[in-house]
């Protein structure tokens, strides 16, 4: 297709993005091209805008941003045989090598050779996108295109929180972000009795307890010790989804386990985290375990299930809605907090 489009463009090393006119890129062989509908905003988009460690080490400049979308194929390479101009659609953002040993072995999430859509090559903060045929995942057309969008954060969520084996536990979910207030629809859903939320933010505190969580607590101004004891008759929490990415959460998190029980870890921290293993982890035989990304594609078909038969309802996850040209209003909410997820509209 030629012409030009508008796209949110990192442009310089440093804090902010710019709304540019550039031309509408061309799908390699493998690759399709996608009019975008929707977008949203995720963590790591706002990572990139404000330019912190992580995003000076990953991400080369000028790049279109952002990785979550929905939207129709307008256009597909010469090799792309399976996905069709017309069709509806989303995309798995980790880029996969297929034939390093963990791609080999069926682990495609941790692809030690992953590239991410939007950090590592142009993303979807633009009127169109072009994505490799192998990342693409076809929607059903009864899904909305802003929940659509979500799929993407929501699948980090379903691979965290299935890795509780949730069904009828008590469980904690530290820092609820994005991906934390997620998690608690989704808990809910596989069945968890209890869901506790620790969270420092008013507003996602509040936004928590709407969406389902029975109960919350600022972990700052109140002991979450206290709390784990009265709502679990003492025993600890089975499960805890550390979603926040902060040290004390963590090890505060680990502290409430139930000797026997496991914590999966999405939350990133910018820094390195001092646990007590002796006393949290080994003589409480805890298990602990690391999430990244997406399973290929196996949470994609959980993600469908749970939107397709109503078991989750996104719509007061969805706090803002935004065109593309205000994306600048959006990253100053990520700063403050106050919201939930962010949906930008090109
Ligand atoms: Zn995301
Ligand atoms: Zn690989």
């Amino acid at each position: 297709m030629e012409g030009s489009m508008k796209a949110v463009v990192k442009t310089q090393p440093g804090p902010g993005a710019e709304m540019k006119e550039v031309e509408i890129p061309k799908p390699g062989p493998n690759q399709v091209l996608v009019k975008v509908k929707t977008t949203s905003i995720c963590g790591s988009d706002y990572h990139i805008y404000s330019w912190n460690k992580w995003a000076e080490n990953n991400v080369n400049i000028p790049q279109i941003m952002g990785h979550e979308l929905a939207g129709d194929v307008v256009e597909v390479g010469e090799n792309v045989s399976l996905v069709k101009v017309g069709d509806f659609v989303s995309a798995e953002t980790h880029i996969i090598c297929g034939h390093c040993y963990q791609c080999k072995t069926g682990q495609y999430h941790i692809c030690v050779n992953t590239k991410i859509l939007g950090v590592h090559t142009d993303g979807v903060f633009a009127d169109y996108a072009v994505v490799d045929a192998s990342n693409i995942w076809k929607n059903d057309s009864s899904i909305l295109p802003e929940y659509a969008s979500i799929q993407e954060p929501l699948g980090n969520a379903i691979d965290t929180i299935r890795a509780g084996n949730v069904s009828a536990k008590n469980i904690l979910i530290t820092g609820a972000g994005p991906a934390g207030l997620l998690s608690i629809p989704v808990a809910k859903a596989f069945g968890a009795s209890q869901v506790i939320v620790s969270e420092p933010n008013d507003y996602r505190r509040e936004l928590s307890k709407e969406i389902g969580a029975d109960h919350v607590i600022n972990p700052i101004e109140e002991s979450l010790e206290d709390l784990v004891n009265d709502t679990t008759g003492g025993i600890g929490v089975d499960f805890v989804a550390e979603m926040s990415g902060n040290p004390t959460a963590i090890s505060q998190g680990l502290k409430q386990i139930t000797p026997g029980g496991s914590m999966a870890i999405l939350g990133l921290p910018a820094e390195e985290v001092k646990l007590d293993l002796t006393e949290d982890l080994i003589f409480k035989g805890v298990n602990l375990i690391g999430i990244t990304g997406r399973e290929m594609f196996k949470t994609w078909y959980i993600a469908r299930r749970l939107l397709k038969e109503n078991m989750i309802d996104l719509e007061p996850i969805i706090t803002h809605r935004f065109p593309l040209e205000d994306f600048n209003k959006g990253m100053e909410l990520m700063k403050s907090g106050n919201c939930g997820k962010i949906i930008l509209l090109p």
